[in-house]
């Protein structure tokens, strides 16, 4: 068993695609443990996303991820990492396979609709980034 955290960023929430996205990750087999709406502001946003501090994409990516509310879940299944991962498509949704979430709703490389781990170390951190362990069920 593996946990990740996944987010529905503030367009995909605009698009109204929150169920949608859960919906597929249940598909897939993977079970919801944790679940909550959320406004980050602009340091939160930073903090999130640390790792790409050097890359030229992170303040308007964190500009983007503070504009509005998200939904951020834990997701727990085998291989679920890599499950979610598969789940959403590649990060450019030009890239991304057919019937992938980004594939069916992305509108920019940064506008990409949802957020995965990429790795067991990163799902660590990200989940304890949102979530105390008295809120993962
Ligand atoms: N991003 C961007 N431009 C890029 C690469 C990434 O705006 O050239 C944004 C996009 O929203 C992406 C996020 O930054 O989802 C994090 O990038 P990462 O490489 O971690 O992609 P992901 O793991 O989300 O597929
Ligand atoms: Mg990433």
């Amino acid at each position: 068993m593996e946990r990740t955290l996944s987010i529905v960023k503030p367009d995909g929430v605009t698009l109204n695609v929150i169920g949608e996205v859960i919906s597929r990750f249940e598909k897939k087999g993977l079970k919801v443990k944790a679940l909550k709406m959320l406004h980050l502001s602009k340091e939160e946003a930073k903090g999130f996303y640390i790792v790409h501090k050097e890359r030229p994409f992170y303040g308007s990516l964190t500009d983007f991820m503070s504009e509005g509310p998200i939904v951020v879940m834990v997701l727990e299944g085998p291989q679920a990492i890599s499950l979610v991962r598969e789940t959403m498509g590649a990060t450019n949704y030009k890239d991304a396979a057919p019937g992938t979430i980004r594939a069916d709703f992305a509108t920019d490389i940064e506008r990409n609709v949802v957020h995965g781990s990429d790795s067991l170390e990163s799902a660590t951190f990200e989940i304890k980034y949102f979530f105390s362990a008295m809120e993962i069920f």
